[in-house]
């Protein structure tokens, strides 16, 4: 029998109240190895873009590439697994996509990159799905099949992984017990080849979710050898079922990688702008901050959360700074313009800011007083006279770099500091153990 590559994309079967789509291909990617087919890269974890309103927690899809000899078999389980795993009662809209071959056409690569900025509707996919003639499997609405397009069709140009490991059945749905004082260490000895695993400033856990779904712990970091070692510090008090390493675009920015046409300011789109700070920063009730910058002649309000820990850092702008922004625009609301939600400042270039003050006598070290409009300045104690304000340069008290959220505030795809600059594209080694089901 001939071998073929089959590309499998899903997404969009979890919903708020339970089950994961993680969980999902980890049960998949069980059926598959009992089928002895040829993986040809880790499972893949793609988020999309996270400011469209329907997503359930992280708007992650999944993507399989594997070789096999029985591909309509697979797919037949695959399917049936989807349908039972979905949690369709609760919201879910599973998409799946089946794509045979072993090069992704660009049309793919092009879909999947829109993905990560824009809101693509349900008519544009059902057309591509259409035209391309794809096997495809949906329920619900059907919106999971922009992800299931986009994760077969992404393109990795920089990314990191994820180890997820999964609790039995029989704890679905308990609670999470995991040592603080493990993850923190696990944080010191990993860091910074882990990341965001333990918010020190709140002293928090941050790989453990809280909702009923089946994931224990998820350690994101730069390569298998880390999770590994970190994944090791970790002593879970419950036995889990097993884990799966996915190779992933969180941490990566992806969503903020265009700009924003400010001409236009789709609502749900995500990128950056470049501007001038055009009104000061001002500060709400409940400590969000709302500033305005003018981009190409058109101003646009801007909107920081206190949750994300800049609106404090924002408020140190002033009129004339260039700033470039990334986050996503929100739609107009009854208090609100249509505003972009900040999730990172990059500082360009900082105004001078310089105020004026009355001129100060060299005689008496006194400040003088204003004679009138432009009739310059005089001391009132010896009557010495002076043309020009004095004036004074303030030091400012935010710098030209770049600014993040803090830990607790960050999304899925949000690039931390100490991977600036920073890509892996590591090779697929099938011998390393990145699906392991715990034996009793
Ligand atoms: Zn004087």
């Amino acid at each position: 029998m001939k071998e073929t590559v089959l590309n499998i994309g899903f997404d969009d079967t979890d919903s708020p109240k339970g089950m994961c789509t993680t969980y999902l291909a980890y049960k998949i990617v069980n059926l598959l190895r009992k089928e002895e087919v040829e993986f040809l890269d880790f499972p893949r974890l793609i988020r999309f873009n996270p400011n469209i309103p329907w997503k359930t927690r992280g708007n992650g899809a999944v993507g399989l590439k594997i070789k096999t000899k029985k591909p309509e078999k697979i797919k037949k389980r695959i399917r049936s697994l989807i349908e039972k795993f979905s949690d369709i009662k609760n919201g879910a809209n599973p998409g799946l996509i089946f794509y045979e071959n072993e090069q992704i056409p660009d049309s793919f690569k092009e879909f999947s990159k829109l993905a990560l900025w824009k809101l693509i509707n349900r008519k544009n996919v059902k057309k591509f799905v259409s035209e391309k003639n794809l096997e495809y499997f949906s329920l619900g609405n059907g919106q999971g099949l922009v992800g299931a397009i986009g994760a077969i069709g992404y393109e990795f140009e920089d990314n990191t992984m994820e180890l997820l490991s999964y609790r039995k059945k029989s704890n679905f749905g308990k609670k999470r017990k995991i040592s603080k004082d493990n993850v923190r260490i696990m944080q010191e000895k990993t860091f910074p080849n882990t990341f965001n695993s333990f918010d020190t400033k709140k002293g928090r856990v941050m790989i453990s979710p809280r909702g009923p779904d089946p994931v224990f712990y998820g350690i994101r970091g730069e390569n298998p050898e880390s999770l590994f070692t970190a994944s090791s510090i970790i002593i879970p008090d419950e036995k889990l079922d097993g884990y799966m390493l996915f190779r992933s675009n969180q941490g990566t920015s992806d969503h903020l990688k265009n700009e924003i046409d400010v001409s236009d300011m789709k609502p749900y789109t995500s990128g950056t702008i470049v501007g001038i700070v055009s009104q000061k920063p001002k500060s709400e009730l409940g400590g969000h901050v709302t500033f305005s910058i003018v981009s190409k002649e058109i101003e646009v309000t801007c909107y920081v959360y206190k949750e994300t820990g800049m609106s404090s850092i924002v408020m140190n702008l002033i009129q004339g700074d260039k700033i470039r922004i990334g986050g996503g625009i929100r739609k107009a609301s009854s208090n609100h313009p249509r505003t972009i939600n900040v999730e990172f400042l990059d500082v360009l270039k900082l105004k001078k800011n310089i105020i004026l003050t009355n001129p100060i006598c060299e005689e008496c070290y006194k400040k003088m007083k204003s004679k009138g409009r432009n009739q310059g300045f005089q001391c009132i104690r010896c009557g010495k006279k002076s043309q020009k304000k004095l004036s004074r340069v303030i030091p400012r008290k935010i710098e030209e770099k770049i600014y993040i959220p803090e830990i607790s505030a960050h999304r899925h795809l949000t690039r931390p500091l100490q991977r600036m600059g920073r890509t892996n594209n590591k090779k697929f080694d099938n011998s390393i153990p990145w699906y392991k089901i715990f034996k009793n």
